[in-house]
């Protein structure tokens, strides 16, 4: 039995003494790829699922950054001269590979992130169909025909490569917002670097790998298309203050967000920002019952509450509200919390102690504040280096501060409203402005949420929960979840810059807006 299978057969409470770190050598070598250059002592890789360690690796300094970027915009220089359906044919390559791979990407994903298997498998294949996407896009990267106002002119819009990609990504999905980014810029003719979360580095290296691998096979494609740079927030700072990154696209928290856009924007490069997120569902009396316990249950729950887009406020209606949240607690009780490798599971660990210490200290002040918990405690599964919880139901009396944060963990603080519009300025009063839900049978109600009357985030849903969006949306969101859109729709023309060119075939020079301006050259 290989590594491989013998982590699937052990499932739930596996914590043999090593296990996984023979794993990720093991699924690197199914991979084709070695870690062998990469190991040292400098970052040391554990797994939530039992807190051991997975591997120690070397990380890059500031110097090897700027070889990074030299090396980058190089490969600019040629990459953004292939034609881009050609490009597009490395991401169809990249695809297949990944597709080839899928079981174990997911295995590797799960045991270093601890996001349960079926959600690993569907990050793995969120990263096939974004490449699937940006192949077809790189025979749509079209621009403008407008109208002159000169008779005898044509009036153009167009988009060109933009430059060198920084991409600074996530710990909680740390595949599928780097293939986000990262295969729509190379269709559209950019370079790219990623400095992933220091807390999954091992996915990342397996990820970029394979892409790595792909660019050797495919000639079109010039050395260093695509690396990956090792390492704390330090090596985010700098591509974000470099001038030869043209593009930083940021994933993660507000705090990182503030910091990064603000350098990125002091030197005129191209911020793409996506950050925290506090999302609500408003559950009207209308409301289909059981779809609305289902949709929320997964929302608030999945991946142990740590997406951006997890439901973490339910704003009910009085007249409802106990009742729906009798059977919310019952079912939140039911769940399997448990080993993220066993298919019974539904909620896995949380990524470390330090986000079981944030979501202890959220709920001590929900109490303070006059809230009532109901769950949310620790629970023993592969012994003390590993945090697993009980999610937490919290009636709260009132949208308090405590509410108004995101505390990275599985909290859901319940809420309650009279009037469709007290649900909506509720819903609306906190910082952040990313994905937001209503579960209505009344269509005046659904439409009004959607409305500029409605919801004032980037995602607005009915009758789904707040997360699980397709890759084909423009995904982000506004206020300060930083209002940029890394993926999906028109997203691309982020990583591409726009030409304005105006053509005169006529024998006269008019002047726009009619402007006169008579020489007698003669
Ligand atoms: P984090 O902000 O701690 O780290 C994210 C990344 O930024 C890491 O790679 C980290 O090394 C880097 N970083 C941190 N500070 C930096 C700085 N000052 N300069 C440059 N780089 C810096 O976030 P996290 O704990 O890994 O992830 C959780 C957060 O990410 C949550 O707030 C979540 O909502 C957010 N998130 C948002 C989205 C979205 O699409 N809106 C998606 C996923 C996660």
């Amino acid at each position: 039995m290989n590594a491989l299978d013998k982590m699937i057969s052990l499932g739930a409470g596996y914590s043999a003494q090593g296990g996984f770190a023979q794993s990720v050598t093991d699924i690197f070598g199914a991979l084709g790829l070695s870690l062998d250059a990469r190991r040292g002592s400098d970052l040391k890789v554990f797994s939530p699922v039992d807190g051991s360690e997975l591997a120690a690796l070397r990380t890059d300094r500031a110097g090897d950054m700027d070889a990074m970027v030299a090396n980058a915009r190089a490969a600019f220089a040629t990459w953004k001269d292939v034609p881009a359906p050609h490009r597009g044919e490395l991401v169809r390559r990249y695809g297949l590979l990944v597709r080839e791979h899928k079981e174990a990407l997911s295995h590797l994903l799960t045991i270093e992130n601890g996001k349960i298997l079926t959600e690993a498998r569907g990050e793995v294949q969120e990263v096939i169909d974004i490449c699937e996407y940006a192949v077809g896009l790189s025979r749509q990267l079209f621009g403008l025909t407008i109208a002159s106002e000169r008779a005898e002119h044509r009036l153009t819009e167009y988009w060109h490569p933009l430059g060198v990609l920084g991409l600074i990504s996530a710990f909680n999905f740390p595949a599928a917002v780097w293939a986000w980014g990262t295969t729509v810029a190379l269709v559209c003719g950019d370079s790219a670097i990623w400095k992933p979360s220091e807390k999954t580095p091992l996915t990342a290296l397996a990820f970029a790998g394979l892409l790595q691998k792909a660019a050797a096979d495919y000639d079109l494609a010039p050395d260093d298309l695509v690396q990956i740079a090792i390492g704390d927030a330090a090596c985010g700072t700098t591509l974000a203050d470099h001038p030869d990154v043209a593009i930083v696209s940021a994933t993660g928290s507000v705090r990182m967000g503030q910091d990064v856009g603000v350098r990125v924007q002091r030197r005129f490069g191209r911020p793409v920002l996506e950050l925290g997120g506090n999302n609500a569902a408003i559950v009207a009396p209308s409301a289909d019952i059981g779809l609305a316990l289902r949709g929320t249950i997964f929302a608030a729950t999945g991946t142990c509450g740590q997406r951006c887009t997890t439901l973490r406020r339910l704003i009910v209606h009085d007249d409802i509200r106990a009742d729906f949240v009798k059977r919310l607690i019952a079912a939140v009780g039911s769940l399997n919390i448990g080993s993220p490798l066993d298919d019974a599971t539904h909620v896995g660990p949380l990524i470390d102690k330090a986000a079981f210490d944030a979501m202890q200290r959220a709920l001590e002040q929900a109490r303070r504040d006059g809230g009532i918990v109901h769950g949310g405690d620790r629970i023993e599964v592969a012994g003390p280096d590993a945090y697993y919880v009980r999610p937490a139901i919290v009636e709260m009396p009132a949208q308090s501060e405590i509410v108004r944060e995101e505390t990275f963990a599985p909290i859901l603080y319940v809420l309650s409203y009279r009037d469709f519009a007290e649900a909506i300025a509720l819903q609306n009063g906190v910082p952040q402005g990313l994905s937001s839900c209503v579960f209505t049978s009344d269509v005046r109600e659904a439409e009004k949420f959607q409305s500029a009357q409605g919801s004032d985030c980037g995602i607005v849903n009915v009758n789904i929960g707040t997360s699980g969006a397709e890759i084909g949306g423009a995904f982000g969101g506004e206020k300060v979840t930083g209002g940029g859109r890394v993926s999906g729709s028109d997203s691309w023309k982020n990583y591409m810059r726009r030409v304005t060119a105006t053509v005169n075939y006529s024998t006269s020079l008019p002047l726009a807006q009619g402007v006169k301006f008579d020489l007698d050259l003669d």
